[in-house]
This record gives structure tokens, sequence and C-alpha cells, in this order.
């Protein structure tokens, strides 16, 4: 079954435009977006027995998934063609629902989705497709207060948001001096499909992560490629423990926002690592890395010796940033541009959870996630109404 064959059901798509017209509707939790993370958060209300807002609207505690995909996949619907599943970096199971065996040569692009929509079908998740939210705002000055989560389809009135909206939709694209004037292609990770569309050009790809490295790679075999970075790219050599690493990673993130500081780039905390496509580009002498161009003309890039390189295309593979925008209402940053966290909630608004987000930025890490936020959420509903306490409960595939 791929990712839009799922037939909608009660707790599954409804007409949006139906929802578009009609009046304020309440949920207790509104999770944003349906990827990993939501997913996670889905599975993990349902298991705590939090009911569909779609089909109990009047229940004591009650949850709906608004995305703004047509379908099962987050993120993963737009990865790009080449990316199989031989070469993502591996994907976590979603929460008591194991993968099934799937073609390592399968884009990525299609078996994850169709993963996901089989997750979904099977946990009965209250998901809203498409749907877009739009803005996040506090109802009046109360702090415990509800919230309204105004959509393209509707508003929402809550009590809480577990806001998992990735990153995917915010692509990072530097600006430099000339940049207007080049006359070749210029696209981001986030416009890449293959390589193919490249080949035989002369092309820059500006970035030093993952996947910087990846595309680097694979648009190498097929075109004159430039390497540019700001810094040196550092690879991890030797061999080396994953889970202990991990462990170190994740928490150096944690600290972070923890302190409330700004997060860097996945890169920053993990450096790169000798994958089999790292060492394919070395050994075909892709990696000769260059420092940052200072600007860009008509037909190529000054180079930061002053020198002229001619260019027909520029990927900027230079990364994405949380997807956080329609949160602005809540001015949840503080003046260092970061947004402090205890656990996943937000330090100063204890009804905004953030999964998917810093230390959670990956498949585990957003399961996890998802289980943390219900679980906080949960203890911080029973703290102001301790009278509704749902019966703990299992989705219907577990
Ligand atoms: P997403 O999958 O991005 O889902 C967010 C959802 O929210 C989307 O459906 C989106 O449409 C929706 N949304 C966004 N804004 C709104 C809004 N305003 N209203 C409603 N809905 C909204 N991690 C791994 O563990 N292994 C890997 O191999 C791996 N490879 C990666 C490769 C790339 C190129 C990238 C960019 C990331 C990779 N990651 C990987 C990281 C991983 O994808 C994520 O951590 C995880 O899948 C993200 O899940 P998510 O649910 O948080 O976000």
């Amino acid at each position: 079954m791929s990712a839009d064959d799922h037939p909608s059901g009660p707790h599954g798509r409804l007409d949006p435009d139906a929802a578009a017209s009609g009046p304020l509707r309440s949920a207790t939790v509104v999770v944003i977006g349906g990827g990993q993370s939501g997913l996670s958060a889905g599975y993990h209300l349902k298991r705590r027995g939090f009911t569909s807002a779609l089909v109990e609207p009047d229940g004591g505690r009650t949850f709906v998934i608004l995305d703004a995909e047509p379908a099962a996949g987050g993120a993963w619907r737009h990865r790009w063609e080449s990316l199989r599943m031989a070469t993502v970096n591996g994907i976590f199971d979603l929460p008591g629902y194991p993968k099934p065996p799937i073609d390592p040569d399968e884009p990525s692009r299609t078996a994850v989705p169709r993963y996901f929509a089989d997750f979904e079908h099977a946990a009965e998740l209250p998901i809203l497709r498409a749907v877009t939210v739009t803005t996040v705002r506090r109802a009046d000055t109360d702090p415990e207060g509800g919230l309204v989560v105004e959509s393209s389809h509707g508003t929402w009135s809550a009590r809480a948001i577990i806001n998992a909206t990735g990153t995917w939709t915010n692509p990072v694209r530097p600006h430099y001096p000339g940049q207007e004037t080049f006359t070749g292609r210029q696209l981001h990770t986030h416009d890449y499909v293959s390589a193919e569309e490249l080949a035989g050009l002369r092309v820059a790809v500006v970035g030093g992560g993952i996947s910087a490295l990846q595309q680097l790679e694979e648009i190498n075999q097929v075109a004159t490629t430039f390497w540019y970075t700001r810094r040196e790219p550092v690879f991890r050599e030797g061999e080396f423990n994953s889970e202990v690493v991990g462990r170190e990673i994740i928490a150096k993130v944690v600290a972070d926002v923890e302190a409330g500081k700004p997060t860097g780039s996945v890169v920053s905390y993990t450096d790169l690592a000798w994958t089999p496509y790292a060492r394919a580009a070395r050994e075909r002498g892709a990696l000769q890395r260059r420092p940052m161009f200072t600007s860009i003309e008509p037909g190529g890039v000054r180079e930061a010796d002053g020198s002229f390189t001619p260019i027909d295309a520029i990927v900027w593979a230079t990364g994405f940033k949380a997807a956080l925008g329609h949160l602005d209402p809540l001015a949840l940053r503080n003046d260092r541009g970061g947004i402090q966290l205890v656990g996943t909630q937000v330090t100063d608004e204890p009804r905004v959870h953030l999964i998917g987000f810093g230390p959670s930025q990956s498949t585990v890490g957003s399961n996890r996630a998802g289980r943390d936020a219900v679980a906080a959420l949960t203890r911080h509903l029973n703290k102001r109404d301790p009278g509704v306490r749902p019966a703990v409960r299992s989705p219907a595939h577990t």
C-alpha cells in the first residue's frame, strides 16, 4: 500500500474544507506535524488514554494531529531520489511497530512514507491533512489559560501543544554578494532531486554537513565539482563506539537547549564520519575542500584568494533550521535567539513542548521525545485538573 492509498476513516483524514468552515474546535492537545515525532507523540497520547478529538469532541482528554503534508511520511516524502534505504543513516522503528523488510535499493522517499502510512492506519491516529498551522497564540492573559491554534483549515483551542514540525520546510539559504547576478542554476538540498540534472556541468557544492557530502559524492560522478565550506571539515578518525559517541553528542545538545543557547548545525556536534560514500568521494579526489568564495559573479565565483572560477551551477547544501515561524506570537525565543527547554517543555511556557528539536532531531530522538513530551504533559494536566485521568491503554495494534 502506498502512503496515499489509505482510506480516510473516523480516526484519520476528514474533508479539510468542511473543517475550514466549521466552528472553533477544541482538543486538549494539538500535535502540530505528522512526521516521526508527531506520530510518536500521537501513539503515546493514545496509550495514555487520550481519545480522538475528531470522534469524541467532548471527551475528557482529547487530541488531534494537524499535518501540512497531503499524505503520510513527513519530510521523508521529499528526500532526493538517490537517497536509498541503504544510504540513509538509519531509520529507527516507530513505537511498537517494527519496520517490515525493505529493499535497501528502494528510495527512502517511497519506503519510509509507506511504513509511516501503515503505522498511522494500524494505530488509528486522528490526523488531519493537508492542514498547515499558521499561528499559535495565547487565548488571553491567564498563564494557565488556553492556546489558540490557527490553521489553513480552521481554528482549534487547546490546553497544550506538542510541536513536531521538523526542519525541512525551513532551509538555510545563505546570501553572498552578487548572487542575484548569477546566470547559472542555483538549488538547495531541499530542491535537489538527482545528480543527472547537473551532468556535465561545473558545480559548486556549498556546505560541510552529511547532505553536502552525499550530494558532492554523487554529483562528482557526473560533473566537475568544487567543494566550498566555511570551516575546515572535521572527520572522525578511527573506530568509535557509535552508542557512546551518540550519547556524548546528545548530552552536549541537551546542555545547550537547557541553557537556552541556540543550537548549532548537526555536523557542528557530530563531525563527519568516514561512511562508504565519504571514502568513495575521497578516493576520487572529490574532497579537495576550498574556503568559501567571497562573491558570486554572472559566470562563476570569486575565490577567497581573489582568483575567479567559472561555475555553471551552485548547490546550497547548507542545511535546515527548526520550522517554528508559526510559534512567533508566543515569543518563546530569548535575546540570544535560543529557546530554553526542560526536557521537551519550554521553560517559560509549560503548555508548549518541542519535539524533533535540538537533541531529538533524529528518528530515535523523535521517538523518545514524543514519549517524554506526553509523559510531562500528562503530569502537567494532572496537576491542573486531578479529576480527569484517562485510563492508560494500548493502541489497537499493540
Ligand atoms: P519531519 O519529518 O520534517 O515532519 C514534520 C512534519 O510537520 C511534516 O509533515 C511537515 O509537513 C509538518 N509541518 C511543518 N510545519 C507545519 C505547520 N506549520 N503546520 C502543520 N504541519 C507542519 N535522521 C535519522 O535518524 N536517520 C537518517 O538517516 C536521517 N537522514 C536525514 C536526511 C536528511 C536530508 C535530513 C534533512 C534529515 C535526516 N535525518 C535523519 C533527521 C530526521 O529526518 C529527522 O530527525 C526526523 O525524521 C524528523 O522527524 P520530524 O517528525 O521531527 O520532522
